[in-house]
């Protein structure tokens, strides 16, 4: 057996029914043969002070977890420290209990870019004076991680386009001061300007919910996209999306968001329980069973 016995993590958010993150982490657990558990909690927005209290007075249960839609914000705005990546992001998915402290974490910029390292080995590789081209679909929550990714990665050009034109500029505004510090230009367009946008680029990310079971396809032509791009969807339900199935038959290298999701859980399963767990094909099957 590793570890101290009975640890015990949870992943909380409201609704949490849709979570995978008990069946992922549960597969690590019994992979391991740790003496723990992960479990999913229903946990109002009102009822989050409270909850994250009981965590630091070691009153819950639990030692720690991972926070999901409606509570990425309010974590970071009840932490007592807050890593650089969850303070830039301006939301945190990962906390845990340390002498008394609530600490929290953001892991989505760590699982986007593991992503793509596992799948695509030197995607991000051109040499140095050669610039690097993303477009980035979307503005959400999602996009703002991926982005701040992309220029710690030394991309020299990132266009975001977005449905909503505001957003994308806010976004933009955001991380300003970190893209001009990185010699990255960032170009904030409408969702309905990005095809045009697609001429000379690198990577194309979908990160808005488009695609998705149960919402509009991603209507964008690739005709002016270079078949040596890299395209990728964070959307994994389902796994080949609109997109990735368009880019794929014109010759372009694909990534699926499963991995994403996977990977952004590796820093708090080892925080947790003390082991970095490994993210291989076995999960993959695994996790694509339920989805
Ligand atoms: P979010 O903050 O709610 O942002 C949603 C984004 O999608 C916004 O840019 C929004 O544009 C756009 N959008 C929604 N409906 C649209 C429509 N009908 N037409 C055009 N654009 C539309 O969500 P998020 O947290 O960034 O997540 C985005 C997607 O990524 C979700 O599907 C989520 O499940 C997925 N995701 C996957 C992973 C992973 O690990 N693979 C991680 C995080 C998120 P507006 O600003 O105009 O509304």
């Amino acid at each position: 057996m590793t570890g101290s016995p009975d640890i015990r993590a949870c992943v909380i958010g409201f609704p949490i029914t849709h979570s995978r993150s008990p069946q992922l982490h549960t597969y690590w657990l019994d992979q391991y043969g740790i003496d723990g558990c992960y479990a999913a909690e229903s946990i109002a927005p009102d009822g989050l002070p409270d909850f994250l209290l009981s965590v630091k007075q070691d009153a819950a249960g639990y030692c720690g977890g991972n926070a999901t839609i409606p509570h990425k914000e309010a974590l970071l705005a009840l932490a007592d420290k807050a890593d650089a990546t969850a303070r830039i992001l301006g939301a945190a998915n990962t906390f845990w209990s340390e002498h008394g402290a609530l600490h929290v974490s953001n892991t989505d910029t760590y699982g986007f870019l593991a992503n793509l390292d596992a799948a695509v080995p030197q995607w991000d590789r051109r040499p140095a004076d050669i610039s690097r081209k993303a477009v980035v679909l979307g503005a959400g929550g999602a996009a703002r991680a991926i982005v701040f990714g992309l220029i710690s990665r030394g991309f020299t050009e990132i266009v975001l386009a977005n449905r909503t034109l505001s957003r994308a500029e806010k976004l933009v505004g955001h991380f300003a001061a970190a893209a001009e510090q990185q010699n990255c230009r960032l170009l904030p367009l409408t969702l309905a300007d990005a095809e045009a946008a697609l001429v000379h680029t690198d990577l194309l990310v979908n990160a808005t919910s488009l695609g998705m079971v149960g919402q509009d396809e991603l209507e964008i032509s690739l005709t002016r996209l270079p078949v040596s791009a890299v395209v990728t969807d964070i959307v994994y339900t389902p796994l080949q999306t609109g997109l990735l199935s368009a880019a794929q038959g014109r010759g372009n290298r694909t990534v699926d968001g499963l991995g994403m999701l996977l990977h952004q859980a590796v820093p708090g399963f080892e925080r947790w329980f003390g082991i970095r767990p490994q993210v291989t094909e076995a999960l993959h099957r695994h996790m694509l069973q339920d989805l």
